[in-house]
């Protein structure tokens, strides 16, 4: 189905960018890798996403907080592969605290992360896609870019910021064959997460399953974790034909948390 075109996954060496990495290469799509960790870590990594898929396989290491950063990673995807035909907007943090004591510096990393990283990223490989009049860009957002939760004011700020640019950019290029969309899932079980829970068993002196039931999935009506494969198919969609009419769409995976 993605014979011939190549994705560029941000923040890909964990959670939810690597399984839209794998369920990309299945799709026979070339993928580049993006991420920070161990650089031995990550070749065993990329070497067996390559191996199980039979996708050609690479990885840049840019750390996409910083713009010229992002820019060399879209420059080297192009010139690796000929081209970025489909861009996940993936690389993301979180860090929980009340406005008063939120360290600026933490607001900065999140905003450069997810939100400034989405604009540098979409202004870098738009051109090609526009000579090549097709292209798919996927914001990986959240239910926090729809609805807010307290003490997640950087986060909430940034990701409500992505779905203002995913509406503004699929204005932007409507008449031509590009679409950019963004996927909002609610609460995925990946190292993030994980951290969250870590610290809320800690704040709440309260055992693992308790706190994911009683606090974690609270706001989650289906009071189970979307899967990293629940959303990885739908970016999988979101990159078909099937998909060319949805543009500028914030779609929530969420088992129902939008819809109280
Ligand atoms: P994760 O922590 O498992 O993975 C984050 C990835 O981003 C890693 O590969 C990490 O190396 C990379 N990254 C972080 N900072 C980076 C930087 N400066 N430069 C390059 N790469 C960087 O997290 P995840 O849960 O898989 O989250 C992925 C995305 O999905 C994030 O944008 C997150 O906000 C969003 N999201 C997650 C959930 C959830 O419940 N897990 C829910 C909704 C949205």
């Amino acid at each position: 189905m993605l014979t011939n075109k190549t994705a560029l996954v941000t923040g890909s060496t964990s959670g939810i960018g690597l399984g839209v990495a794998r369920a990309l290469a299945r799709a026979g799509a070339n993928v580049m890798l993006n991420g920070l960790g161990d650089p031995a870590a990550i070749e065993a990594l990329r070497r067996d996403l390559a191996a199980t898929t039979g996708a050609d396989v690479r990885f840049h290491g840019a750390d996409v907080s910083r713009a010229a950063e992002v820019a060399a990673l879209v420059a080297a995807t192009e010139q690796a592969f000929g081209a970025v035909d489909l861009l996940v907007n993936n690389a993301g943090l979180q860090f929980v605290s009340p406005v008063e004591d939120f360290p600026a510096d933490r607001w900065d990393a999140i905003q450069h992360t997810v939100l400034h990283a989405s604009f540098h990223a979409i202004k870098a490989a738009l051109p090609g896609m526009r000579r090549r009049n097709w292209g798919r860009i996927i914001n990986l957002v959240s239910v926090h870019g729809l609805v807010a939760s307290p003490f997640k004011a950087a986060y909430v700020a940034a990701k409500h910021g992505q779905i203002g640019l995913t509406k503004t950019i699929a204005l932007e290029v409507a008449e031509t064959g590009i679409t950019c969309n963004a996927v909002c899932p609610g609460y995925v079980l990946t190292p993030l997460v994980e951290g969250q829970i870590a610290s809320q068993a800690e704040a709440h002196q309260l055992p693992r399953e308790r706190v994911i039931r009683e606090v974690i999935l609270a706001a989650q009506p289906s009071r189970r974790f979307v899967t990293v494969e629940e959303v990885a198919a739908l970016v999988l969609f979101l990159c078909g034909e099937d998909a060319r009419s949805i543009t500028g769409a914030a779609i929530p995976i969420d088992g129902g948390w939008t819809a109280r």
